[in-house]
């Protein structure tokens, strides 16, 4: 197969993930990634209730199978729900401690005596039984990072009965516009020492585009406060039913956004929910938060906004050979339209044309879903700040935005201050009485 980073003039349809599989299961194989699932108890209970909850219709009596078991949790959950017997599939070498587990059953776990056969390979090269059941917890960051739902969707066309039941069975990626300086000026501060034009008498500043091109490809994954959002997510939905691995190679998620403030936005929010067995498990930033957190994909300029116009675009996800995903966006405001389809874009090509804003009112960013870089917690403090602070300003006399945040009018006598919960004496701090 071919290299990764390899040269070719014509990428694959479908690269394989395949090159990255000794370090991505090795990575699984350690117990404390695994108990860092575990422990994501957001994520966990939200498993065991639609497992147990759907017990008497998909679990009792049934065969189950488990795609990408890790630990074994959701296989334990299914025979407590009452699964006649389950395959735990997994590839990395924590197929044996789910082994340990099984053969000491009749000690320490008598009710899974019997009933679990551990298959320690990739699903890809399985040969087994159809079952009614299939369990997985196959979800990186933004649904689709990891590329661990391809497997699970050749777990359904192979392994899965006609009429079969599927947990997770579908899930949504959402996006909204976001403003937030404080983020923009640490990732920018970054780029700055390239800047330089005289380091040991060196002029670094010929590399400031590429260095600003590196940072800003990466995408910033963290929980942030949803008062940055400028807008109403758009969802896009992936139903892990019907859809085709072919279509999962190129994703395309057009939006259409009405900004209630005049605003910069600083780039694009996005997120995900999961259908488990009738219950959803959202990983917004109004949820509970899970070791997913949320991500952000920052424009390298911030485009200016004012209030109540429209800003459309698309963001395209292409499958690479790093597990996960080239991404492109564009995004305009006002009359302006998309100068692209995103099918004639490749990343590359966007990397050409985003080293200058696309045009007055446009903006294109290229991102490395894999390239992750983290964030932790905010410097300020949103419960106190005012929106001013977040460049985010709600219009005069405006009506109550429809937006699912709390945006006061006239709190205090203070137009457009976020109700925060602030005391009459925080009010008359901010604004300089006594
Ligand atoms: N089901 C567990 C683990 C989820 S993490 C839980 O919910 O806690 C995903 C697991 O799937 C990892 O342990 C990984 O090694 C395994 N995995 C990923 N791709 C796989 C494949 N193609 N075949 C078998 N196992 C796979």
């Amino acid at each position: 197969m071919e290299a990764e980073g390899g040269k070719s003039d014509s990428r694959p349809v479908v690269p394989s993930a395949d090159a990255r599989d000794p370090a991505y299961f090795q990575y699984y194989a350690q117990f404390v990634h695994q108990q860092n699932m575990l422990q994501d108890t957001v994520r966990t209970s939200a498993y065991n209730a639609a497992i147990v909850g759907n017990g008497p219709t998909m679990f009792k009596d049934k065969l189950v199978m488990d795609i990408g078991a890790g630990s074994g949790i959701l296989s334990y959950f299914a025979c407590q729900a009452g699964a006649q017997k389950v395959y735990a599939v997994e590839a990395s070498d924590m197929s044996k401690k789910i082994q340990k587990l099984v053969d000491n059953a009749s000690r320490r776990n008598p009710w899974l005596k019997d009933r679990i056969e551990v298959v320690a390979d990739k699903i890809e090269n399985c040969n087994l039984a159809k079952v009614d059941t299939l369990i997985s917890e196959p979800i990186g960051v933004l649904l689709v990072h990891e590329r661990m739902i391809e497997s699970y969707l050749v777990a359904r066309d192979r392994f899965l009965k006609p009429g079969g039941a599927m947990i997770p069975s579908n899930g949504n990626i959402y996006l909204a516009p976001f403003t937030d300086a404080n983020l923009w000026t640490q990732t920018m501060a970054k780029v700055r020492f390239w800047e330089q034009s005289n380091f040991y008498g060196v002029d670094f500043s010929p590399l400031a585009q590429d260095a600003r091109d590196e940072v800003f490809g990466q995408p910033v994954v963290g929980c942030f406060d949803s008062r940055i959002l400028l807008a109403q997510p758009v969802s896009h939905f992936v139903d892990f039913m019907t859809i085709t691995i072919a279509e999962l190679q190129n994703i395309v998620i057009p939006f259409t956004w009405k900004v209630p403030f005049t605003a910069l936005i600083h780039g694009i929010a996005g997120w995900f929910d999961i259908n488990l067995g009738g219950m959803i498990l959202n990983t917004g930033p109004y949820a509970e938060r899970t070791h997913w957190q949320q991500v952000r994909f920052l424009l390298k300029e911030p485009l200016a906004v004012n209030a109540f116009e429209t800003v459309k675009g698309w963001m395209r996800l292409t499958v690479n050979m790093s597990r996960s995903y080239d991404i492109v966006a564009e995004i305009v405001t006002g009359d302006e339209t998309p100068t692209s389809d995103p099918a004639d874009i490749t990343a590359e090509g966007a990397g050409d044309e985003r080293a200058t804003p696309v045009g007055y009112g446009k903006r294109r960013g290229a991102w490395a879903l894999h390239e992750q870089t983290y964030v932790y917690g905010a410097d300020l403090d949103y419960s106190k700040v005012r929106p001013e602070f977040l460049a985010m300003y709600t219009p005069e006399n405006a009506a109550p935005p429809e937006i699912n945040m709390d945006i006061g009018m006239g709190i205090g006598g203070i137009p457009g201050l976020v109700d925060m919960d602030l005391t009459a004496a925080d009010l008359d701090a901010l604004v300089g009485r006594s």
